[in-house]
Protein backbone atom coordinates (compact mmCIF):
# COMPACT_ATOMS: atom_id res chain seq x y z
CA UNK A 1 0.00 0.00 0.00
CA UNK A 2 1.32 3.90 -0.59
CA UNK A 3 2.02 5.69 2.55
CA UNK A 4 1.46 9.63 2.35
CA UNK A 5 5.05 11.20 3.68
CA UNK A 6 3.21 14.63 4.37
CA UNK A 7 0.86 14.94 1.58
CA UNK A 8 3.45 13.19 -0.69
CA UNK A 9 2.27 9.67 -1.21
CA UNK A 10 5.33 7.06 -1.05
CA UNK A 11 4.48 4.02 -3.17
CA UNK A 12 5.96 0.53 -2.66
CA UNK A 13 7.69 -1.99 -4.19
CA UNK A 14 4.90 -3.67 -6.29
CA UNK A 15 2.91 -0.10 -6.88
CA UNK A 16 6.76 1.07 -8.99
CA UNK A 17 6.71 -1.95 -10.70
CA UNK A 18 3.05 -1.25 -12.26
CA UNK A 19 4.47 2.59 -12.86
CA UNK A 20 7.16 0.87 -14.56
CA UNK A 21 4.74 -1.17 -16.51
CA UNK A 22 3.08 2.10 -17.42
CA UNK A 23 6.42 3.71 -18.15
CA UNK A 24 7.44 1.26 -20.58
CA UNK A 25 3.98 1.66 -22.60
CA UNK A 26 5.40 5.62 -22.75
CA UNK A 27 8.75 4.82 -24.42
CA UNK A 28 6.83 2.49 -27.22
CA UNK A 29 4.97 5.09 -28.19
CA UNK A 30 7.57 8.06 -27.98
CA UNK A 31 9.97 5.23 -29.72
CA UNK A 32 7.49 4.66 -32.67
CA UNK A 33 6.94 8.31 -33.02
CA UNK A 34 10.69 8.93 -33.35
CA UNK A 35 10.85 6.47 -36.12
CA UNK A 36 7.90 8.46 -37.75
CA UNK A 37 9.11 11.97 -37.47
CA UNK A 38 10.36 13.30 -41.05
CA UNK A 39 10.02 16.32 -42.90
CA UNK A 40 6.27 16.44 -43.98
CA UNK A 41 4.88 14.64 -41.67
CA UNK A 42 2.05 16.04 -39.33
CA UNK A 43 1.67 16.33 -35.95
CA UNK A 44 -1.73 14.79 -35.80
CA UNK A 45 -0.30 11.96 -37.91
CA UNK A 46 1.82 11.14 -34.35
CA UNK A 47 -1.28 11.70 -32.13
CA UNK A 48 -3.04 8.86 -34.06
CA UNK A 49 -0.02 6.21 -33.33
CA UNK A 50 0.17 7.41 -29.63
CA UNK A 51 -4.02 6.94 -29.57
CA UNK A 52 -3.52 3.61 -31.12
CA UNK A 53 -0.45 2.48 -29.11
CA UNK A 54 -2.47 3.72 -26.10
CA UNK A 55 -5.48 2.11 -27.05
CA UNK A 56 -4.02 -1.20 -28.00
CA UNK A 57 -2.29 -1.78 -24.78
CA UNK A 58 -5.59 -1.05 -23.01
CA UNK A 59 -4.36 1.95 -21.42
CA UNK A 60 -5.57 5.63 -21.12
CA UNK A 61 -3.88 8.79 -22.40
CA UNK A 62 -3.45 10.93 -19.39
CA UNK A 63 -3.91 14.48 -21.09
CA UNK A 64 -6.86 13.87 -23.45
CA UNK A 65 -9.57 15.74 -21.89
CA UNK A 66 -7.80 17.46 -19.16
CA UNK A 67 -9.28 20.83 -18.41
CA UNK A 68 -7.32 23.69 -17.12
CA UNK A 69 -9.17 27.12 -16.04
CA UNK A 70 -7.09 29.52 -17.87
CA UNK A 71 -7.63 27.26 -21.63
CA UNK A 72 -10.60 27.11 -23.93
CA UNK A 73 -12.43 23.25 -23.53
CA UNK A 74 -10.16 19.80 -22.20
CA UNK A 75 -7.21 18.99 -23.96
CA UNK A 76 -8.43 17.52 -27.32
CA UNK A 77 -5.02 14.76 -28.16
CA UNK A 78 -3.57 11.89 -26.52
CA UNK A 79 0.00 13.71 -26.80
CA UNK A 80 1.49 17.74 -26.74
CA UNK A 81 3.20 17.85 -29.42
CA UNK A 82 5.05 21.63 -29.63
CA UNK A 83 7.38 22.96 -32.30
CA UNK A 84 10.22 25.10 -31.92
CA UNK A 85 8.95 28.12 -29.65
CA UNK A 86 6.24 26.41 -29.03
CA UNK A 87 7.14 25.25 -24.81
CA UNK A 88 4.89 22.42 -23.92
CA UNK A 89 0.92 21.62 -24.27
CA UNK A 90 0.90 22.02 -28.09
CA UNK A 91 -1.87 20.27 -29.48
CA UNK A 92 -1.54 18.65 -32.27
CA UNK A 93 -2.93 19.03 -35.94
CA UNK A 94 -2.49 19.59 -39.41
CA UNK A 95 0.45 21.57 -39.64
CA UNK A 96 3.69 19.31 -41.04
CA UNK A 97 6.83 19.75 -39.93
CA UNK A 98 9.98 21.50 -41.48
CA UNK A 99 13.41 20.54 -41.78
CA UNK A 100 15.11 22.01 -38.98
CA UNK A 101 12.13 22.12 -36.80
CA UNK A 102 12.35 20.60 -33.08
CA UNK A 103 9.14 18.99 -31.93
CA UNK A 104 8.47 18.21 -28.06
CA UNK A 105 6.33 15.18 -27.63
CA UNK A 106 4.89 14.69 -23.88
CA UNK A 107 3.30 11.82 -23.33
CA UNK A 108 1.45 10.29 -19.90
CA UNK A 109 -0.67 7.10 -19.91
CA UNK A 110 -2.80 5.22 -17.00
CA UNK A 111 -2.00 1.30 -17.37
CA UNK A 112 -3.96 -0.76 -14.44
CA UNK A 113 -4.46 2.33 -12.43
CA UNK A 114 -1.13 3.87 -12.60
CA UNK A 115 1.01 6.57 -14.70
CA UNK A 116 3.90 7.11 -16.65
CA UNK A 117 5.47 10.44 -17.69
CA UNK A 118 7.83 11.01 -20.47
CA UNK A 119 8.64 14.00 -22.85
CA UNK A 120 11.83 13.91 -25.98
CA UNK A 121 12.21 16.52 -28.27
CA UNK A 122 13.45 15.35 -31.69
CA UNK A 123 14.64 17.51 -34.50
CA UNK A 124 13.09 17.47 -38.40
CA UNK A 125 15.78 16.83 -40.30
CA UNK A 126 19.06 18.61 -40.04
CA UNK A 127 18.86 21.55 -37.19
CA UNK A 128 20.52 24.35 -37.12
CA UNK A 129 24.08 24.18 -34.38
CA UNK A 130 21.99 26.12 -31.87
CA UNK A 131 19.20 24.29 -31.34
CA UNK A 132 21.14 20.88 -31.48
CA UNK A 133 23.11 22.09 -28.42
CA UNK A 134 19.54 23.36 -26.48
CA UNK A 135 18.74 19.48 -27.25
CA UNK A 136 22.15 17.81 -26.00
CA UNK A 137 21.91 20.89 -22.59
CA UNK A 138 18.30 20.17 -21.76
CA UNK A 139 18.91 16.59 -22.03
CA UNK A 140 21.66 17.12 -19.94
CA UNK A 141 20.22 18.75 -17.35
CA UNK A 142 17.71 15.49 -17.39
CA UNK A 143 20.91 13.39 -17.31
CA UNK A 144 21.90 15.63 -14.38
CA UNK A 145 19.12 14.91 -12.17
CA UNK A 146 18.93 11.10 -12.69
CA UNK A 147 22.81 10.94 -11.86
CA UNK A 148 21.98 13.02 -8.28
CA UNK A 149 18.67 12.11 -6.84
CA UNK A 150 19.81 10.72 -3.57
CA UNK A 151 17.18 9.71 -0.57
CA UNK A 152 17.33 11.43 2.30
CA UNK A 153 18.63 14.76 0.29
CA UNK A 154 16.72 17.50 -0.55
CA UNK A 155 15.65 18.27 -3.95
CA UNK A 156 16.76 21.41 -3.94
CA UNK A 157 20.23 20.53 -4.43
CA UNK A 158 19.71 19.04 -7.67
CA UNK A 159 17.80 21.57 -8.92
CA UNK A 160 20.29 24.21 -8.05
CA UNK A 161 22.58 21.74 -10.09
CA UNK A 162 20.35 21.65 -13.17
CA UNK A 163 19.95 25.39 -13.58
CA UNK A 164 23.82 26.60 -13.26
CA UNK A 165 24.26 23.70 -15.72
CA UNK A 166 21.43 25.16 -17.90
CA UNK A 167 22.39 28.56 -17.37
CA UNK A 168 26.22 28.19 -17.71
CA UNK A 169 25.17 27.11 -21.06
CA UNK A 170 23.65 30.24 -21.46
CA UNK A 171 19.95 29.26 -21.45
CA UNK A 172 16.91 30.27 -19.91
CA UNK A 173 15.55 27.82 -17.49
CA UNK A 174 11.21 28.07 -17.18
CA UNK A 175 9.88 28.95 -14.11
CA UNK A 176 6.06 29.11 -14.88
CA UNK A 177 6.22 25.08 -15.49
CA UNK A 178 8.07 22.36 -12.91
CA UNK A 179 7.77 18.85 -12.62
CA UNK A 180 5.51 16.87 -10.80
CA UNK A 181 4.76 14.25 -8.27
CA UNK A 182 2.89 11.24 -10.18
CA UNK A 183 1.14 7.95 -8.97
CA UNK A 184 -2.06 6.90 -9.22
CA UNK A 185 -2.75 10.65 -10.70
CA UNK A 186 -1.10 11.90 -13.25
CA UNK A 187 -0.19 15.04 -10.77
CA UNK A 188 0.41 14.54 -7.36
CA UNK A 189 2.39 16.55 -3.93
CA UNK A 190 4.89 17.74 -4.69
CA UNK A 191 5.89 20.20 -7.56
CA UNK A 192 9.48 19.58 -8.67
CA UNK A 193 11.12 22.51 -9.87
CA UNK A 194 13.82 22.82 -12.01
CA UNK A 195 15.43 25.94 -10.30
CA UNK A 196 15.62 27.35 -6.84
CA UNK A 197 14.86 30.48 -5.95
CA UNK A 198 13.37 31.90 -2.30
CA UNK A 199 9.77 30.18 -3.02
CA UNK A 200 10.92 26.92 -3.76
CA UNK A 201 13.26 26.71 -1.54
CA UNK A 202 9.89 27.26 1.30
CA UNK A 203 8.17 24.79 -0.63
CA UNK A 204 11.71 22.04 -0.77
CA UNK A 205 11.40 18.84 0.48
CA UNK A 206 13.17 15.88 1.14
CA UNK A 207 14.00 13.09 -1.46
CA UNK A 208 12.42 9.62 0.42
CA UNK A 209 12.80 5.75 -0.77
CA UNK A 210 9.24 5.36 -2.77
CA UNK A 211 9.20 8.93 -3.98
CA UNK A 212 7.68 8.70 -7.60
CA UNK A 213 8.26 12.05 -9.63
CA UNK A 214 8.02 13.29 -12.55
CA UNK A 215 11.29 15.18 -13.70
CA UNK A 216 11.15 17.38 -16.51
CA UNK A 217 13.27 20.67 -17.42
CA UNK A 218 12.18 23.11 -20.18
CA UNK A 219 15.00 24.76 -21.11
CA UNK A 220 15.04 28.34 -23.50
CA UNK A 221 17.46 29.86 -25.82
CA UNK A 222 16.13 33.17 -24.69
CA UNK A 223 14.58 34.57 -21.62
CA UNK A 224 12.69 32.07 -19.73
CA UNK A 225 9.20 33.86 -20.19
CA UNK A 226 6.40 31.61 -21.71
CA UNK A 227 2.92 32.74 -22.24
CA UNK A 228 -0.50 31.56 -24.22
CA UNK A 229 -0.61 32.61 -27.76
CA UNK A 230 -3.64 30.87 -29.56
CA UNK A 231 -6.74 30.57 -29.13
CA UNK A 232 -6.88 27.46 -27.10
CA UNK A 233 -4.93 29.10 -24.69
CA UNK A 234 -2.96 25.44 -24.32
CA UNK A 235 0.01 25.91 -26.09
CA UNK A 236 2.87 27.26 -24.10
CA UNK A 237 5.45 29.38 -26.26
CA UNK A 238 8.34 31.65 -25.28
CA UNK A 239 7.85 35.34 -25.07
CA UNK A 240 10.54 36.20 -26.90
CA UNK A 241 9.85 33.56 -29.40
CA UNK A 242 13.55 31.89 -28.74
CA UNK A 243 13.79 28.00 -29.38
CA UNK A 244 12.59 25.97 -26.27
CA UNK A 245 13.28 22.02 -25.23
CA UNK A 246 11.67 19.96 -23.13
CA UNK A 247 13.18 15.97 -22.20
CA UNK A 248 10.90 14.51 -19.01
CA UNK A 249 11.86 11.05 -17.03
CA UNK A 250 9.47 9.84 -14.54
CA UNK A 251 11.61 8.70 -11.50
CA UNK A 252 11.51 6.97 -8.22
CA UNK A 253 14.13 7.53 -5.47
CA UNK A 254 15.07 4.20 -4.24
CA UNK A 255 17.22 3.06 -0.94
CA UNK A 256 20.58 4.10 -2.14
CA UNK A 257 19.56 6.14 -5.79
CA UNK A 258 16.99 6.05 -8.05
CA UNK A 259 15.29 3.90 -11.05
CA UNK A 260 14.20 5.48 -14.01
CA UNK A 261 10.94 4.20 -14.70
CA UNK A 262 10.38 5.89 -18.87
CA UNK A 263 13.91 4.28 -19.80
CA UNK A 264 11.73 1.15 -21.25
CA UNK A 265 13.86 -1.48 -19.23
MG1 LIG B 1 4.77 14.96 -19.47
MG1 LIG C 1 4.86 15.72 -16.45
Amino acid sequence: MSVAAGRIVLKSPREIELMRAAGRLVVRVLDAIEGEIRVGCTTASLNATAERLIREAGAQALFLGVTNPQSRGPFPASICSSINDEVVHGIPDERTLAEGDIVKVDCGVRLRGYCGDAARTFAVGRIAPEARRLLEVTKGALDLAVENVRPYQPWGKVAKLMQEYVERAGFGVVRDFVGHGIGREMHEEPKVPNYVDRRSRDADFELLPGMTLAVEPMVTVGKPDVEYRDRTRWTVVTKDGSLAAHFEHTLAVTQDGVSVLTDGK
